[in-house]
C-alpha cells in the first residue's frame, strides 16, 4: 500500500514526492505517461552532445527565497540573466521595450526622461484594463503594440490579444532605462547540470518509487493507494465532462548548427515574420561550451500536448466547473500549471506544491496530535507508514523504491532507486 499515488513527474509531482517521502516518512508511487521524470522541465544531450530543453528554453528566476533555497538542496546554480531581441523592422532591438529599443528603432538619443514622455504621448490609457490589448496599448501606444504584441499573440495564442486576459502580455514590462534582463528577479540561474539531474536528486529517495510509461487511467484501480496527488489537466481527470478546457500547444524544432554561435542572445522572438515565435540557443542558457550549437524553433500550434492553459473569462468560467468537482473529490489534490489551469512559472508550481506540503502535515498534525514524528517512526519502523498502525502493508518485507508489476499493462517501467542513486553519483559537484 503506497501512501500517495502521485500523478506527473513535473515539479508539482516531484516536489510532493520529495517531500512528502523525505519529510513526512511517506511512501510514494510516482507515476508518468512520458519516458522520462522532470515533466516540461525535461533536459537531455542531443546527438551533437549538447545539452537542449526537450519542451522548450525554461529559465529559472524568482523572487521567492525558500523556492530558491529548497532546489539549492538538489543543484548546484550557473548565474544566468537571460537576455532577448525582437526582430522588427529589420533591426535585433532589446525586449521588453527599453530606452534603447526606442533609439535604436527611431534612431533617437532620448534619456530616460524623455523616452518615459515619447511613450506617454502615445500611450492611449482606458479605464479598466481587461485584455492584453489594453495592457500594452495603454502603456505604449498602438504603434509599438503593433509592432511587438499584436503579430507574435496572434501567433502564440491563434487570438488577438484583445481576446485574451490582461495578465498575458503584462507578463512583459516596458522600462525607460537599459536594462535589457528579460526578467528583474533576485535570483536567476540555470542547475549547473540541468534539470533532469535536479529531478533525479529529488527523486533519489528511497520512499519514492517512479513509474514511467504508464497513464493513470491505465493503471487506476490496480494499484493501492491512500491518496492522489493528480498534477495532469484537470478536465481530462474527469474524463472532460463539462467539455475539453482549451490549451495551446507547440511545436519544437530542433536544429544543431556547425558553428559555435547561432545568434548574440538566449532567444530572439519573431513577433511579424515567419510561422515560428522565438529561435532560443541553449549554450547561451547553460553555458556549455561546443564547437557546435543547437538551438530551437516554437511553432505554436492548436492540436498537440497541452501546454498552455489560455488565460480568457470564458474558459476562466469553465475551469471554475471543473474546480468545483476538484474541490468536493475526497482524496485528491489538484497541483500544478495543468491540473489548476494556470498559466504558472516552474517556481510558482514549486511554491505551489511546497504549500501542499505544509496542508498535509498541518492535517495530519490536527488529526494525530500526539503522533510520533515521521523521520523517527520511519526509522522504527521500516518500510511501514501507516500513522494508526493498524492496517497491514502488502508490500512489507520488500526492498522499498520496488513496486509490483504483475498487475500493469506491458510497456509500465519501473525505475527502481538504485539507479537514481547511482546515475546522480556520476560527475556531480553538488
Ligand atoms: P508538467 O511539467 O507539465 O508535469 C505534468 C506531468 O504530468 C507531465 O510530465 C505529464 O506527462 C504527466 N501527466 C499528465 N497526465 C497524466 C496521466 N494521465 N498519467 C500519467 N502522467 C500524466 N517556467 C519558468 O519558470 N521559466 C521558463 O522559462 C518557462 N518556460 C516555459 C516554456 C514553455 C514552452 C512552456 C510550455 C512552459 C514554460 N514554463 C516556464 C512553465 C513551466 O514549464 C511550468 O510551470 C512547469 O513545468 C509546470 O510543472 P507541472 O508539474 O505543473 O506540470
Ligand atoms: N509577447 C509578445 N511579443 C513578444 C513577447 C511576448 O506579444 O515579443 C506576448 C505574447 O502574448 C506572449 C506573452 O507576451 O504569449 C508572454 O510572453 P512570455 O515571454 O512571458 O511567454 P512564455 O515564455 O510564457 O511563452
Amino acid at each position: 500500500m503506497f501512501d500517495y499515488l502521485i500523478v506527473g513527474a513535473g515539479f508539482a509531482g516531484s516536489v510532493l514526492a520529495e517531500r512528502l517521502a523525505s519529510q513526512s516518512g511517506k511512501r510514494i508511487l510516482l507515476l508518468d505517461k512520458r519516458p522520462h521524470i522532470a515533466g516540461n522541465m525535461y533536459d537531455h544531450y542531443d546527438d551533437a552532445g549538447i545539452l537542449v530543453h526537450k519542451y522548450g528554453p525554461h529559465i529559472f528566476h524568482t523572487n521567492s527565497r525558500d523556492v530558491f533555497d529548497y532546489l539549492s538542496q538538489f543543484t548546484a546554480w550557473r548565474p544566468y540573466e537571460h537576455r532577448v531581441r525582437a526582430s522588427v523592422d529589420g533591426q535585433l532591438v532589446p525586449l521588453p521595450i527599453n530606452l534603447d529599443t526606442i533609439n535604436q528603432l527611431y534612431g533617437l538619443q532620448l534619456t530616460g526622461l524623455e523616452v518615459a514622455g515619447f511613450l506617454a504621448e502615445r500611450a492611449e490609457p482606458t479605464a479598466q484594463v481587461r485584455t492584453s490589448e489594453d495592457v500594452v496599448v495603454g502603456k505604449v501606444g498602438r504603434e509599438l503594440y503593433e509592432k511587438f504584441f499584436r503579430g507574435y499573440t496572434r501567433k502564440q495564442w491563434g487570438l488577438d490579444p484583445s481576446e485574451l486576459d490582461a495578465a498575458v502580455t503584462a507578463r512583459v514590462p516596458t522600462r525607460t532605462n537599459r536594462d535589457d534582463r528579460y526578467f528583474t528577479d533576485t535570483y536567476q540561474a540555470m542547475p549547473r547540470h540541468g534539470y533532469t539531474r535536479l529531478f533525479e536528486r529529488m527523486l533519489a529517495h528511497p520512499g519514492i518509487s517512479v513509474m514511467l510509461n504508464t497513464d493513470f487511467r491505465d493503471v487506476d484501480g490496480m494499484i493501492p493507494y491512500r491518496e492522489l496527488i493528480y498534477t495532469g489537466p484537470v478536465d481530462a481527470f474527469f474524463d472532460h465532462r463539462y467539455g475539453a478546457l482549451p490549451y495551446r500547444s507547440l511545436e519544437f524544432r530542433f536544429e544543431t548548427l556547425d558553428r559555435a554561435q547561432s545568434q548574440s542572445v538566449g532567444t530572439v522572438n519573431y513577433p511579424n515574420e515567419h510561422p515560428y515565435t522565438r529561435i532560443t540557443e541553449f549554450k547561451h542558457l547553460t553555458g556549455q561550451e561546443h564547437a557546435k550549437t543547437s538551438v530551437v524553433y516554437e511553432i505554436p500550434r492548436a492540436e498537440g500536448d497541452p501546454y498552455y492553459p489560455i488565460p480568457r473569462p470564458e474558459n476562466a468560467a469553465l475551469y471554475r466547473r471543473y474546480r468545483a468537482l476538484a474541490e468536493t473529490t475526497a482524496g485528491v489534490r489538484f497541483v500544478g500549471r495543468l491540473a489548476n489551469y494556470q498559466y504558472l512559472n516552474m517556481d510558482q508550481v514549486v511554491a505551489q506544491a511546497l504549500k501542499v506540503h505544509r496542508d498535509i502535515v498541518a492535517r495530519d498534525a490536527a488529526a494525530h496530535p500526539t503522533a510520533m514524528p515521521p523521520s523517527r517512526r520511519a526509522a522504527q519502523s521500516p518500510g511501514h507508514s501507516d500513522q494508526s498502525g493498524a492496517t497491514p502493508d502488502p508490500l512489507a518485507g520488500r526492498a522499498e523504491g520496488t513496486v509490483l508489476t504483475d498487475s500493469l499493462p506491458r510497456g509500465a517501467e519501473v525505475v527502481h532507486q538504485e539507479e537514481f542513486l547511482g546515475r546522480s553519483a556520476v560527475g556531480g559537484d553538488n
